[in-house]
């Protein structure tokens, strides 16, 4: 079988990694982007990748343990509560860079906005952009994330009539801040966690990272993020608060914990806070049949209190593109290797999906 061409929408980490798994299989891809270019939109902070995802990369970076404390003692809980992150198979990588890093070899159309798509008489798919551009393909992966068109064109045809709702909000409110910290205070952190820490106590659940360092080291850049339970997040106050209201809030929050997890917050100057945000989840589910598919936060957004997301998300383009290798090898149906891909990713994404949303149910209410 002469290689398809597979039609990527979305460049995040899914995206990304699924063009370097058909590069790497020497599948023809075609990978679609709605902003201008990589630097385009601030990427995010950094994101903790797990075995088998690093592994897979072949890092050689240092892996670290993780750090989770009792909010009031500042004793690591992670023992006594039976908390399992796999100690020594986490790399924590800065977002943009790693982003970088999958660019690398790749051709990417910026400025694409994924419009709709056809089936058309022979079987391929036709993808439609804003700007009035189309392009043909034998297969088409939604892999833009999260508010997902791909997801929505299936979704209108086919799937969820009338329910579940495509997304699930979960009942968790968020409050964010970011902080520039001098070498003194970036030591302190780094004693409580190399990359990241966590602390969990009544009414706390505290997540301070390291987003990166300063070229001469001298400032490290710091953000935290605030949990707590909100049984209406779309509609909470803390989306039309102030950055000072935001701010005394958690402060309120974390003033009778164990000194050193608590000072990042007594760092944060109020012009730093950051827009507060609203989770949602979604449990994955088998796509019609046909030449379309999708992968990562397009089909299965959860909760990061495990940082899971975009493991799965890199996962799911591993195994999409081996389906999809073995398929032309064999000279077997493309559409059946990516209902195979979705059978394999169906409750591996459920359990990840669902573990994530118990953290976020757990918070004290
Ligand atoms: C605070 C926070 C911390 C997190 N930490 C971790 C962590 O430590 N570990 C972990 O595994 N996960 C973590 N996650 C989850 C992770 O960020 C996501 O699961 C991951 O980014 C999903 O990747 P994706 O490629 O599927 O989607 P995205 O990263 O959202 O990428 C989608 C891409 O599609 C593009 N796009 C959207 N619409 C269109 C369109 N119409 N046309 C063309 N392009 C389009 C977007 O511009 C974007 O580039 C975290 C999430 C949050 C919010």
């Amino acid at each position: 079988m002469t290689s398809p061409k597979v039609l990527i929408i979305g460049g995040g980490l899914g995206g990304l990694t699924l063009a370097q798994s058909l590069r790497y299989h020497g599948i023809d891809y075609e990978l679609f982007e709605r902003d201008e270019g990589p630097q385009a939109r601030v990427q995010g902070w950094a994101v903790a990748l797990q075995c088998p995802s690093a592994c897979l990369w072949g890092s050689q970076s240092r892996t670290l343990q993780v750090d989770i404390y009792d909010a009031y003692t500042g004793e690591s809980i992670m023992a006594s509560r039976g908390i399992y992150y796999s100690p020594g198979t986490f790399i924590r990588v800065n977002r943009a860079k790693y982003r970088q890093y999958l660019l690398i070899g790749l051709d990417v159309q910026w400025g694409h906005r994924f419009s709709h798509h056809e089936v058309t008489e022979s079987g391929g798919v036709k993808a439609f952009f804003e700007d009035g551009s189309t392009a043909v393909g034998d297969i088409l992966v939604g892999a833009d994330g999260l508010r997902s068109r791909a997801r929505c064109a299936i979704v209108r045809d086919t799937m969820y009539q009338p329910n579940p709702p495509v997304l699930n909000t979960v009942p968790t409110g968020i409050i964010i801040g970011e902080v520039t910290l001098n070498r003194e205070q970036c030591e302190r952190q780094a004693k409580l966690g190399r990359a990241f820490h966590a602390c969990i106590g009544k009414d706390v659940y505290l997540f301070t990272g390291l987003k990166s360092y300063s070229s001469d080291l001298s400032e490290g850049y710091f953000y935290w993020l605030f949990f707590f339970a909100e049984a209406q997040p779309t509609e909470s106050w803390i989306n039309t608060a102030s950055k000072a209201e935001l701010l005394s809030f958690v402060k309120g929050k974390v003033q009778g914990i164990y000194p050193a997890l608590r000072e990042i917050v007594d760092l944060q100057k109020v012009e730093e806070m950051g827009e507060p945000f609203v989770l949602y989840d979604r449990v994955p589910e088998m796509c019609p049949a046909g030449p379309v598919t999708l992968i990562g936060d397009a089909t299965h957004p959860m909760t990061p209190l495990r940082g899971e997301g975009a493991n799965n998300a890199m996962r799911d383009s591993v195994e999409l593109g081996q389906k999809l290798s073995e398929a032309i090898q064999l000279g077997t149906s493309l559409a059946d290797a990516l209902r195979a891909y979705e059978a394999a990713m169906i409750p591996r994404a459920t359990q990840s999906v669902l573990l994530s949303r118990q953290i976020a149910l757990n918070l004290e209410r």
